[in-house]
């Protein structure tokens, strides 16, 4: 008898731990009210932001809507994802990485409900053309949301989009360049500074902050009011950013990066590349889309290239060869020196369909040397090949250098 009633009690406990799995599991499964994807908008060299919000299953908002050379990433994101109307695309300022791929979005059938945009004031504009972005540009946008009657509404520091569950987006900082408090600024510290509010869960969106804005909000007396578990971080991770007072004082769990993968690895990266060892941090010019998705009291993080890459900071581990993986090995073992650069490796692994030996197709970047340049994919001599040891997989990487032949090999597990 007694020993009937225990196995029923482990019965009830196994179906009760069960259904508590499959819950789980279908939860995770169910896209959740919160989806934020920092879209890849970028392509070689350039780089921008485009972010889609999904609220609720059913509120489509971009902030930022990249560069008019990435336009094809963006178009193609959103018909991926069966979207042909955004409720409100809100530009963060007059930078052309930012705003130029609305121009695209009127021209391709997407119906949207409202701008919200604060040109920047064409003295500022002129200051920073042609390279940054054109009045002329601006104007064709403003004429063109007139005439497709399409409100271009300016946002203050009170404008605020409030949703269903606990969802809000507000804007924090918003200033002219003119009469900023701290005086005149340029462009990048004109960006609209959010805050995306999904219950418990805060994401800071800080558009193209700059150091001398940056240091006003970190020093402000309110500055829990930056504090957030996400960061989507401003001016694409390169200098000047605001400053690592600022980080801290935001304090993420996590960074978000819009920025290409040449970008990343250049000098102009480099202070963003040590803060990213204390705060795990995703690039989206390496990982393809970054998608959040929050429950109200906790995120997670997927990425488009089976982003299982480690967090920056972690020493890497052994990556399964079976497993679709994206392993950074930079750091690892020995850090041998080519021609005055060192040499960063970053190699994704995906399993071939018939079970072979994985597919290696990236392969060797090294970093920018002293002259700071751009070229750091410039091609080198590289002989990258993949063998099976037992149960594990090795990678040896081949070079010619102007040291002579040079050699790494990583046993993957
Ligand atoms: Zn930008």
């Amino acid at each position: 008898m007694r020993s009937a009633f225990k196995t029923r009690w482990y019965l009830f406990v196994g179906l009760a731990l069960l259904a508590a799995i499959a819950g789980f599991g279908y939860y995770w499964l169910q896209d959740p009210d919160l989806v934020w994807t920092a879209i890849n908008v970028n392509t070689g060299q350039q780089q921008g932001d485009a972010h889609l919000l999904k609220i609720n299953h059913s509120v489509h908002i971009l902030i930022d809507t990249g560069h008019p050379d990435c336009a094809d990433s963006l178009l193609q994101f959103l018909k991926e994802q069966g979207v042909s109307r955004l409720n409100a695309v809100i530009i963060t300022h007059s930078h052309r990485d930012h705003y130029g791929g609305l121009m695209a979005l009127l021209n391709n059938q997407i119906t949207i409900d409202s701008v919200y945009f604060n040109p920047a004031p064409p003295y500022l504009v002129k200051k920073e053309t042609p390279w940054g972005c054109s009045q002329e540009e601006i104007e064709t946008i403003l004429y063109a949301l007139v005439d497709r009657d399409i409100p271009v509404i300016p946002m203050t520091s009170n404008t605020q989009w409030v949703f269903d569950n606990g969802t809000s987006l507000k804007v924090l900082y918003i200033y002219d360049g003119l009469r900023t408090p701290i005086g005149p600024t340029d462009i990048n510290d004109t960006s609209a500074i959010m805050m995306l509010t999904h219950q418990k869960i805060r994401i800071l969106f800080a558009g193209d902050l700059n150091q001398p804005l940056g240091r006003y909000i970190t020093q402000r007396r309110d500055i829990t009011s930056i504090k957030a578990d996400i960061l989507k971080v401003p001016h694409h991770g390169a200098e000047v950013l605001a400053d690592n007072a600022f980080f801290e004082a935001v304090q993420p769990q996590a960074m978000v990066v819009p920025a290409s993968k040449s970008l990343w690895l250049s000098e102009r990266c480099q202070r963003l590349r040590n803060l990213a060892a204390q705060y795990p941090t995703r690039v989206n010019g390496l990982d393809g889309h970054i998608v959040i998705k929050s429950d109200g009291y906790s995120f997670r993080m997927e990425t488009q290239w089976h982003g299982n890459r480690p967090p920056e900071h972690q020493p890497p581990g052994p990556a399964p060869c079976g497993s679709s993986q994206i392993m950074r090995l930079a750091g690892a073992g020995p850090r041998p020196v080519w021609t005055g650069m060192n040499l960063h490796l970053v190699i994704p692994i995906r399993q071939s369909n018939d079970g072979t030996l994985p597919t290696v197709f990236a392969g060797v970047c090294p970093y920018p040397g002293s002259d700071g340049g751009n070229d750091v994919f410039s091609s080198m001599p590289l002989d990258l090949r993949l063998s099976r040891l037992g149960h594990r997989c090795m990678l040896a990487a081949h070079w010619i250098s102007g040291s002579g032949q040079n050699a790494i090999r990583w046993v993957l597990r």
